[in-house]
């Protein structure tokens, strides 16, 4: 963990020692590892790497994830010799959230096919009843149309497509962790 303390979190790309407040609060009410700052960086590379290809050499490569342009040996490298997009200290933070997700006792699991199919009966946001089409789109190119889990995976909701619900992200970060009946009857 990175955890030096209770109030104070490592950001996994700069290595700085920062309080809480300068990491994102994810819903579950914890903490994302990538410090603010950093967050911001990348989103702006990213931006700018849509018409730029990730630049890599025989010896460097650029992560695709925290765009940092490391040695190749901070890269896991394929038995066919090619390498992973993310970088070794990326991989390791996205295997730790899923693992953590199952930990938490997400039981049950949902399709693609079945969380298309709920998201058509919501023509809106059930908490803002905002359009899907009138919210702004992130800068990230995520979709603003997010999973909510009604009875939180921290507070022991499964991952069933019964506990699912979609809401937009605006709603799901102002939700938190809290317990939020369906609203929409679909
Ligand atoms: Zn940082
Ligand atoms: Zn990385
Ligand atoms: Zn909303």
């Amino acid at each position: 963990m990175n955890h030096t303390s209770q109030d104070h979190f490592i950001c996994y790309r700069c290595g700085t020692r920062k309080p809480l407040d300068a990491f994102t609060c994810r819903i579950d009410e914890r903490y994302y590892n990538m410090c603010r700052v950093c967050v911001s960086e990348v989103l702006l590379q990213g931006q700018r790497g849509k018409k730029e290809r990730l630049h890599h050499t025989k010896t460097m490569r650029t992560c695709y994830l925290c765009r940092r342009f490391l040695p190749v040996d901070r890269f896991t490298q394929r038995s066919n010799g090619t390498y992973f997009s993310a970088c070794k200290d990326c991989n390791r933070h996205v295997f730790a959230q899923r693992r953590r997700a199952r930990l938490q006792g997400a039981d049950g699991t949902y399709t693609r096919d079945q969380w298309e199919a709920l998201v058509q009966h919501y023509p809106h946001c059930p908490m803002c009843k905002r359009l899907w089409n009138d919210i702004p789109t992130l800068t990230s190119g995520a979709s603003v149309i997010t999973v909510d889990h009604i009875m939180p995976l921290s507070k022991g909701g499964s991952n069933h497509i019964e506990n699912l619900q979609p809401l937009c992200y605006s709603c799901n970060s102002k939700k938190g962790a809290k317990v939020l009946s369906r609203i929409y009857e679909g």
